[in-house]
């Protein structure tokens, strides 16, 4: 018995179905099902919530994400050794879990959801940051999601909680707290893993809020960030003077010193410097 289910254990799953961690696709499995129980709980209460799941690999937080009460769970795996298993998990758990089998990054999985709907997955960490990026800059908001479970390497989730005027403070940081509620939630030591991975990681919870913390066009604070991160150690004066001929007067204008570096402006200022530039701009 493996505790949460009735399903066989993890390692006997992977070993019968020849699952060997492939590395090109940062497959790094959870073994433990008391741990992926735990980390599915920190996704809140899901029974009335549809999950989407990237890259379920061979389920283990699938099983989590299922046997803590989610009322449908859609997983996406780009890895089709996989399947069998899911196959297993589906058949044990009638209606509530769909498989697709492909890449998260091409797939729009809006047709097979129905809200409301929490994301939550342990994926490799350059699809994790994309998807993360993508998740926090839609066309509208509210999202599609209520709420993001994200396993992270540790100092990615240190990005997306960080405070201004730390090394970790950055676009990750400016997009997910303007419009979310980040936290880190758990540490994961490497040895949590199958393989073990080099670095430690964390679970990081986010929920939507209803409206971004402070006005600001999407379009114009996405551009300000990125360009005032790409040179963070310059003078904001200087790593935003193709924003606009008066920029030193919009940032004047915002409360900002031009001769501010990026690192130290919040949340707030970052808003209200998006606001001058679009009346500037207008
Ligand atoms: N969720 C499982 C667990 O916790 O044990 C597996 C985690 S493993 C870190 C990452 C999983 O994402 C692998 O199963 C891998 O095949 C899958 N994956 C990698 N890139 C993907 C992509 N672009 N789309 C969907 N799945 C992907």
């Amino acid at each position: 018995m493996s505790g949460i289910d009735d399903l066989p254990p993890l390692s006997r799953v992977i070993a019968s179905h020849g699952l060997t961690a492939r590395k090109s696709l940062g497959q790094n499995f959870l073994l433990d099902l008391n741990l992926t129980a735990k980390i599915a709980r920190q996704a809140g209460n899901l029974t009335n919530m549809d999950v989407l799941e990237i890259g379920p690999g061979p389920g283990g937080l699938t099983r989590g994400l299922l046997a803590e009460g989610a009322r449908r769970v859609l997983a996406i795996e780009k890895d089709s050794r996989c399947l069998p298993a899911l196959a297993e998990i589906s058949a044990a758990y009638p209606g509530r879990l769909t498989v697709i089998e492909g890449d998260a990054l091409k797939i729009d999985p809006l047709e097979h959801l129905t809200p409301p709907i929490a994301i939550a997955a342990n994926l490799p960490y350059n699809v994790g940051t994309e998807l993360l990026v993508r998740w926090l800059t839609p066309k509208d908001w509210p999202p599609f999601w209520q709420s993001l479970t994200l396993m992270f390497q540790r100092e990615v989730a240190e990005r997306i909680v960080a405070a201004p005027g730390s090394k970790a403070y950055g676009r990750l940081a400016l997009l997910a707290q303007w419009r979310a509620d980040a936290r880190i939630m758990l540490s994961l030591p490497p040895e949590a893993f199958t393989p073990a991975p080099k670095v430690s990681s964390a679970v990081v919870h986010l929920t939507a809020l209803p409206e971004p913390r402070f006005p600001a066009d999407p379009k114009v604070l996405e551009g300000i960030v990125a360009a005032a991160f790409n040179q963070r150690r310059k003078m904001l004066r200087g790593s935003l003077k193709g924003q606009h001929p008066d920029i030193e007067e919009i940032l004047k204008s915002a409360g900002i010193a031009p001769t501010e570096r990026a690192e130290q402006v919040s949340l707030e200022a970052f808003c209200a410097l998006a606001r001058g530039l679009s009346a500037a701009r207008a």
